[in-house]
């Protein structure tokens, strides 16, 4: 039998994304399984409505109207299969991945401390492989299940179908328009393995650590470094960390020999926040918009500001990086409901 879902017309987001930019989607719905999302696409086909699938919204800049379907998964059950020493990890994409991050870790699972309030659902964390303090989630997920768009099926990927990369996977690429996240399954362990190699959460974590220790170490030093969406509207980091080559990088470092490095897998991978700071960005503010006086890498929104006044500012700053360094900045928000 088909589920049933109410689609409400014409809601406003601007309470759903994290920017606090405004926004109106055309129809919106929240199927809490995945019968009531198969209803939502039944009902999208039949229409002709364009589909966009919302998590969250801290990573979202949504166009002021969002033409066709927003859809936002809300089931968000979570449940451990314990098998020994290890344990995998269900979570439905509609669970909040801070809480499910610190309940986790004050269970005594290691895997996922490291990624401690990082705003946002479960579903969306494989979209862009969140990471931070040298984790990545691509690297605990075992496999996730998505429903197509295109027919409705239910589908299973491993990690290596996921296509993990630096904030990128399969979702932001091949699937991108067909796949929505209804749970992913991690592998986490109580077989101790903190990662400690950032000078910062190492000095805040007594040896021998607990994941509880790690999460709430890593929490302390985000909430310190990151403005709280609740109180200054952003979506984190604005731009990928550049890679450029090894000739690049060296001859950038002949002239700056302060500029953070650290090796990647297809060259050198640099600081973004850096080379903003460099152009005298941090802290400067333009009309409704500025850079965070703390993270030269967040841009905040101080309120009445819109999508397009955003991508201006956003473009003014990648091209004084360009202009300085000869290096294209890359936006990381994904660009939700516009028709280009
Ligand atoms: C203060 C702050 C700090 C942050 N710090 C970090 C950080 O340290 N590391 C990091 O990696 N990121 C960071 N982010 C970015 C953000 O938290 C992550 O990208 C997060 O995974 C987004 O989750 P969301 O549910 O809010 O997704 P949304 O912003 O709603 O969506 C993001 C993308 O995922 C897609 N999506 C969402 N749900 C699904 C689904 N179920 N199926 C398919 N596609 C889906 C959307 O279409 C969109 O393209 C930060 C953001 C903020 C505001």
């Amino acid at each position: 039998m088909t589920a049933s879902i109410h689609i409400a017309r014409e809601v406003d987001l601007s309470a759903l994304n994290t920017l606090g930019l405004p926004a109106i989607a055309e129809h919106y719905a929240e199927p809490a399984s995945i019968s009531e999302l198969q209803a939502v696409l039944d009902e999208a086909r039949s229409q002709q409505w364009p589909v966009v699938v919302l998590g969250g919204g801290s990573n979202v800049i949504p166009a002021p109207y969002i033409e066709g379907v927003v859809i936002r998964y809300s089931g968000a059950d979570t449940r451990l299969e314990v098998e020994g020493d290890s344990a995998l990890l269900h979570a439905a994409a509609g669970a909040d991945w801070p809480t499910l991050v610190e309940a986790t870790a004050e269970a005594g699972w290691w895997g996922i401390e490291n990624l401690a309030l990082i705003p946002g659902s479960a579903g969306a964390a494989p979209v862009q492989n969140i990471g931070a303090y040298g984790v990545e989630v691509g690297e605990l997920i075992e496999r996730v299940v998505y429903v197509d768009q295109a027919d409705n099926s239910v589908n299973v990927l491993s990690a290596s179908e996921c296509g993990f990369g630096y904030r990128d996977s399969v979702f932001k690429n091949a699937l991108s328009e067909r796949a929505i996240i209804v749970e992913i399954v991690l592998r986490v362990s109580r077989h101790a393995s903190a990662r400690l190699n950032y000078a910062d959460l190492a000095q805040r974590v007594a040896v021998p650590a607990t994941p509880a220790a790690v999460a709430a170490a890593v929490s302390d030093i985000r909430r310190d470094k990151l403005p709280d969406p609740r109180q200054l509207a952003n979506a984190g980091s604005f731009f990928k960390n550049p890679t450029v080559s090894e000739a690049k990088a060296s001859a950038l470092a002949a002239d700056h020999p302060d500029m953070p490095r650290y090796p990647a897998a297809d060259g050198v991978k640099l600081a973004a926040g850096w080379l903003i700071d460099r152009c005298g960005l941090k802290g400067v503010k333009r009309g409704h918009f500025g850079i965070h006086e703390r993270q030269a890498l967040v841009i905040v929104h101080f309120g009445d500001g819109s999508a397009q006044e955003l991508s201006d500012f956003a473009n003014s700053i990648a091209a004084q990086v360009a202009d300085r360094f000869g290096i294209q900045l890359e936006q990381e928000p994904r660009r939700l409901g516009f028709s280009d």
